[in-house]
């Protein structure tokens, strides 16, 4: 907290506040802050243009795509730096966020850039990673895993049928949350002196039914994601292209990727661990290559067996048995008939 005081000033940030940080990606600084003409809390997830420099390079037929995409719908300021465009993955996250609408989805309300750096201003989820949520409370209920895995598919669902977008990095740092309720601290901290900012109460909070309603959980980061082909048409989901017939076929199975990480990130949900893990990369590439992974005893002793066969159906190696996002709705574990209110974590 003591880095409040001494938050970074950007340019062309002039109608937002900085109030704090809340995240540090791998390529990004995010930070809590405050529209000043409209008061909406915001989220602003800042990139560096010259770190962008060496980004992934699309092959030749999906740049193509994707300029058309730019062409039509990015920001006309944008258009000025051509080269700026070419070198930024930042960009197609963007272009993509763009296109997206649902309340699983992290909402982007404007995009905006200074010399240096490009600023996404960001619907804002006060909670945070789930990912920080699993830490904190060792591992979910079934019925709250229920709840917060429901959600996510949601999202996802939207993605794979409706927009053609596979997002490629669904995991629990990527899944934010809305809390339903605020637990103050024990301790509350002193009132604050006459120069001094007040300290914010280090209460936690707590996901899951309470007062009035269930937390949000909304997926966030399209960094990785990316627009994959209508197997049918083959052509690309939502938009033109002249692509060809290979990398249909690389693209066919895509959308499987997230369902594999739907499926760890329901395993580590509901034990506190993943179901892939070793010190050393080489070994936890294999574990993952050949599907290695154990209901570990005696963590998974009192969790029930339908949970443990979808996840099996979802962390199954073939991605052509692999379940689609519509199976995973038709499965017995989620539809939960008699629907149980969740309890506390
Ligand atoms: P990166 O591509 O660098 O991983 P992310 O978009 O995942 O960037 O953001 C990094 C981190 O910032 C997230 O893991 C999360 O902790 C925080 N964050 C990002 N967007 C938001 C948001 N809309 N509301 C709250 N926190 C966010
Ligand atoms: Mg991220």
């Amino acid at each position: 907290r003591e880095q409040r005081n001494k938050m970074p000033t950007y340019p062309g940030l002039d109608r937002y506040q900085i109030l704090e940080k809340m995240g540090d990606g791998a390529f990004s600084n995010v930070y809590k802050a405050i529209d000043k003409m409209t008061q909406q809390k915001v989220a602003i997830k800042v990139v560096r243009k010259r770190e962008l420099n060496h980004s992934q390079k699309f092959s030749t037929a999906l740049a193509r795509t994707l300029n058309v995409i730019k062409e039509k719908h990015l920001h006309r300021d944008m258009k000025k730096k051509p080269r700026a465009i070419e070198r930024s993955n930042i960009l197609k996250e963007v272009q993509i966020m763009r296109q997206l609408k649902h309340p699983s989805i992290v909402s982007l309300l404007s995009f905006l850039e200074s010399q240096d750096y490009y600023y996404l201003i960001l619907e804002l989820m006060e909670g945070g990673e789930l990912f920080h949520q699993i830490v904190k409370l060792t591992y979910f209920s079934e019925d709250l895993a229920r709840h917060v895995i429901v959600q996510v598919a949601e999202g996802i669902r939207y993605l794979h049928e409706e927009k053609g977008v596979v997002h490629r990095d669904i995991k629990p740092e990527n899944l934010l949350f809305e809390p339903i309720a605020f637990v103050p601290s024990k301790n509350p901290s002193p009132p604050p002196g006459p120069n001094e900012e007040p300290k914010e109460d280090e209460g936690e909070f707590i996901l899951g039914v309470g007062g009035g309603g269930i937390g949000k959980v909304k997926i966030a980061d399209f960094g990785l994601s990316k627009i994959v082909w209508d197997e049918q048409t083959m052509t690309p989901c939502g938009t033109v292209g002249y692509t060809a017939p290979e990398i249909v076929k690389d693209e066919r199975y895509s959308k499987s990727v997230d369902m594999w990480a739907l499926g760890c990130v329901l395993y580590t949900m509901l034990c506190g661990f993943p179901p892939f893990y070793d010190e050393s990369i080489p070994e936890l590439t294999e574990k993952v290559a050949k599907g290695q992974y154990t209901f570990l005893s005696p963590w998974w002793d009192p969790i029930s067996t339908s949970s443990k066969d979808l996840i099996s159906n979802l962390l199954t190696v073939n991605p052509e048995k692999r379940f689609t996002i519509n199976q995973f709705f038709e499965h017995p574990w989620i539809k939960n008939e008699h629907k149980q209110p969740i309890p506390n974590a």
